[in-house]
């Protein structure tokens, strides 16, 4: 089918786009025509490019080493017309590929799933008001309004704009961001050349514009390259590639031993088969082939896990470097605070106000601060506090609307917000100030610049409010308003003291313009202003934060705030958090350091201080790059949040880079290595005990999989080289390892956290996974399997039993053997009752299915001829137990031991 030729708009006039498109450029579409269109066009949304078709994921899974020996054997075996042979080995190789198949598939869904989670919205104008909808409903000829942060929604012509510049990166391959412009182009203009057109998936990093949708789902230009869409290696994590090095350099020893053995057999004149069959059961006894399947499908429960927790993790490796976080670096507004912004405290024209009232309910009076007490104001008679207030209301973007309950909540900035609600208490309403001041232009905010301000028509004059940090208005005031003397110590003595209570303070100021200015720019805000007032919110601690704050510390994890505030505000929110390092211990004061500070500093004293300190204020988000290097320069692992577009760098660089799910913008969740969907604070801490579970879980698998595999293969290796009779058939080793790998092993990824996990230091990242202890112990259990193996096989045969239900008899006690050793593995700490007996019922289930397996294998005849096994008395089954019970006792002890002499 040829590809549809897409339609060009970048070389029409606007007026030409607009009515070939049949919409306004200032109304957009009625609601009625949406939904006609929507039906025409379908929904905006790009056809997900099928990964891996069911068929490839089955095909891998015989492309491993351990496949490719077996099927060798299967090969021999049928030559030699060994049928029942032949036909157990080739199920073990369809058995193996199915679970292989199931878990990979599953991995793959679960991960699937999340970025499906991730859905975009687009705010547009319809009937001419603006609305935040789903960004799949957009329709060609939709206006959608743009700004920094956010992913282009559609296929646009940009026919407004204000310093819009738009990475596109992922169209173009080009990595600078381009200016967009409102002018034609000629009709050859390539791609990236098309400046007047916004694509779709493309990134606002820089300033505000508005486009017409041309263009929606795979008629888009990103929707014509669909291969661009195709997922990554998802399922590769350092950890994952570890361990595959770890079973690569297990293979190429057990293949070396498989020659020996198979010599050492040859030698002593046994048949060909035998000798084959032999080194085979070696080799499938030995390697650990759950291992592999086993990591990624307990990483991906993990992202499934933390998705409950309110994590979304975008990149596989974050769920195991979250357990080996030292360090997270939080926002403070919104995610230690509730960003439930209600002005408290005005200062205007030299006095102070408080304002009462609660939450948004635009309902509270004010009183004036006088030296003998306080008393009530009535705004209409005091001009300053209108001025103030009026500016609060104007200069502003925020709504506040009445949900079904009746409550009142916020659409927009919660900072704004509270300025709503204060010139409300005050009996201001939008509508009316609008009417008598429209606005005309206006300068967003943006974090780096700490202001926003807006320019209005007045009766006789254009008058432009602004708002921001004190720091970067008060030098610009010339006056106070009116022409009256600027006291600036004064006020920063207010400030001081307003930030000292944990208060966000604003500055407003004002300024006139000449009449015939219509736009607004930076370089009209840099002076001449007239200083208002002063605006004072509180936004109180999120209780939860104030515990999870509390957890991390104490699990060896260092918080630290990073905010764009007030560095007074932000200690004194941060005393209230509980976070170590603000309260200077000798002279009992807040210590925070402010972006000025930091900027002095070089790279090597920042290194030295950045431990210790707790709150980094008025910090811009290049000085979050910095701040992140140099924590990781002292060995940390850096967790860092953001929200802003220009926190994007920040978060790639730090190991875990965490996006807000609600008030980030899509530039940094693109970034991110994760989401919080509730952009709390807490979700961090849950998510970095989940982490440390999941790896956790992981090593406790490696610690059961390992001595079991080297016990199964030290029986091979001792009968061979000893010239001991085989305990246990090849076609038998297949067995015990394919049942008990899922019976048994898997299990152990449903184990709970356990309940000290976050009051252990984080684990060293670079920490080896074979560590001395778990070498040790392998071997000394693999050495216990093998003798009580050999015990029972030895002291069964004294007894004058037939050769088949001795070997039976020693099958049930490596398989008995490994059940009471996965008891062991389920904590690497504590015992099995420490952890909660019955916390984990997966694994139980699985035991009793071995269990019944087992009674199968011993007793029904079809077994009797697949793997040579024979019924056995009871006395045997009393022996696998008793071994077991050895080396649970035994293991335990070594537990306690290297437990407590590492404390
Ligand atoms: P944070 O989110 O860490 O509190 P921000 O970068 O949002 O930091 O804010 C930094 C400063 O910019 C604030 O302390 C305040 O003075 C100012 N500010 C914040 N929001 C707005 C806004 N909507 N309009 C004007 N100024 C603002
Ligand atoms: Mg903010």
């Amino acid at each position: 089918m040829p590809k549809p030729q897409t339609e060009i708009w970048h070389d029409h006039e606007l007026g030409d786009v607009a009515r070939r498109l049949e919409t306004d450029t200032e109304y957009g579409l009625a609601l009625l025509e949406v939904r006609r269109r929507l039906n025409k066009h379908g929904s905006n949304e790009l056809t997900q490019r099928a990964g891996d078709t069911k068929l490839q994921i089955m095909v891998r899974q015989f492309q491993q080493p351990l496949v490719y020996i077996l099927l060798a054997a299967v090969a021999l075996t049928l030559i030699l017309r060994e049928w029942a042979d032949a036909a157990v080995i080739f199920a073990v190789v369809i058995v193996n590929a199915v679970i292989g198949f199931m878990q990979e598939a599953k991995a793959l869904k679960a991960i699937d799933a999340l970025s499906r989670i991730m859905n975009n919205e687009a705010t547009v104008i319809r009937g001419g008001e603006k609305s935040q909808i789903d960004a799949s409903e957009l329709v060609p000829g939709d206006l959608v309004l743009l700004q920094s942060g956010d992913r282009v929604p559609a296929d646009l012509r940009v026919i407004k704009e204000k310093d819009l510049q738009i990475d596109e990166s992922a169209l173009t391959g080009e990595s600078i961001p381009v200016e967009k412009e409102t002018s034609v182009f000629p009709a050859d203009t390539v791609l990236a050349e098309r400046k007047n057109m916004a694509f779709s998936t493309t990134l606002v990093t820089y300033g505000t514009g508005v486009g017409i949708v041309v263009a929606t789902g795979d008629r888009t230009e990103i929707g014509q390259i669909n291969d661009l869409i195709a997922s990554a290696d998802v399922l590769e994590t350092p950890l994952v590639r570890r361990i595959n090095e770890l079973s690569h350099m297990l293979l190429k020893v057990i293949l070396v031993l498989a020659a020996l053995v198979a010599l050492a057999i040859l030698l002593r004149g046994a048949p060909p088969v035998e000798v084959l069959l032999a080194a085979v059961a070696l080799a499938v006894g030995a390697i650990p082939e759950g291992l592999p399947a086993v990591v990624t499908a307990t990483l991906a429960l993990g992202v499934s896990r933390l998705a409950q927790r309110r994590a979304i993790v975008r990149k596989l490796p974050a769920v195991e470097t979250l357990g080996s976080t030292t360090v997270v670096c939080s926002d403070k507004t919104g995610t230690l605070t509730q960003n439930q912004m209600t002005v408290r405290s005005i200062y205007a024209g030299g006095n102070c106000y408080v304002v009462s009232g609660s939450g948004y309910e635009p309902e509270g009076g004010f009183r004036v601060v006088t030296d003998s007490g306080e008393r009530p104001v009535e705004p209409a008679e005091d001009e300053t506090l209108q001025g103030i207030l009026r500016a609060g209301l104007l200069c502003n973007d925020a709504r506040l609307v009445k949900n079904d309950e009746g409550h009142w909540i916020v659409e927009g900035d919660p900072t704004e917000a509270a300025l709503l609600v204060s010139s409300a208490k005050a009996g201001f309403s939008r509508k009316g100030e609008t009417l008598s001041s429209p606005r005309l232009d206006a300068v967003p905010f943006e974090s780096q610049h700490q202001y926003m301000a807006t320019l209005h028509r007045c009766d006789t004059e254009s008058r432009v409010y602004i708002k921001g940090s004190v720091e970067r208005l008060l030098p610009r005031c010339v006056s106070a308003v009116g022409g009256k003397p600027l006291d600036a110590n004064a006020i920063e003595r207010q400030v001081e003291t307003m930030a000292g209570q944990g208060q966000r303070v604003l500055a407003l100021a004002t300024k006139t313009v000449p009449r015939d200015q219509v736009t607004l720019q930076h370089k009209d805000l840099e002076e001449k202003l007239e200083f208002l007032g002063l605006q004072g919110m509180i936004d109180p601690p999120r209780p939860e934060a104030v515990t999870a704050v509390a957890a991390c510390q104490q699990a060896g994890i260092k918080v630290k705030m990073i905010t764009g505030d007030h560095v007074v505000t932000a200690t004194a929110i941060a005393k209230q958090l509980g976070l170590q390092g603000v309260r200077d211990e000798s002279s009992e004061t807040l210590i925070g350091m402010t972006g000025a500070q930091l900027e002095e500093m070089t790279d090597r004293d920042l290194i030295e201080s950045v431990e210790d300190t707790a709150v980094f204020a008025r910090v811009s988000p290049a000085q979050k790059l910095r701040l992140v290097e140099a924590l990781q320069s002292c060995d940390h692992v850096v967790a860092m949040t953001g929200d802003g577009v220009n926190d994007a760098p920040a978060l790639r660089q730090a190991n875990i880079g965490v996006a807000m799910g609600i008030t980030g913008t899509e530039v940094t969740k693109e970034a991110a290595d994760m989401i919080l969907t509730d952009d709390n604070f807490a979700s961090i801490e849950a998510a970095v005990e989940e982490g440390r579970g999941i790896y956790d879980n992981l090593i406790k698998f490696i610690a059961w999989t390992l001595p079991t595999n080297l016990g199964e293969a030290g029986i091979i290796l001792v009968s061979a080289f000893l010239g001991f009779q085989l305990p246990i058939t090849p076609l038998q080793i297949l067995w015990i390892n394919m049942s008990t790998a899922v019976l048994l092993g898997a299990t152990l990824a449903f184990e709970p956290k356990e309940r000290d996990i976050m009051n252990r230091p984080p684990r060293d990242q670079n920490e080896a996974i074979l560590t001395k202890s778990l070498i040790w112990r392998t071997l000394w259990v693999g050495g216990l399997l093998v003798m009580a193996t050999y015990f029972v096989f030895a002291f069964k045969k004294s007894l004058g039993v037939d050769l088949s239900s001795a070997r039976t008899a020693a099958v049930n006690v490596i398989v008995i053997g490994q059940a009471f050793y996965l008891l062991n593995c389920r904590s690497l700490r504590h015992s099995m009752f420490g952890v909660g007996l019955f916390s984990n019922l997966w694994l139980w289930c699985g035991i009793a299915m071995m269990v019944g397996l087992q009674l199968v294998f011993t007793y029904l005849p079809v077994m009797h001829h697949l793997f040579g096994t024979a019924p056995t008395t009871w006395r045997p089954w009393a022996l696998a137990v008793g071994a077991g019970m050895l080396l649970y006792t035994l293991t335990e002890i070594d537990k306690w031991r290297l437990h407590s002499s590492s404390q």
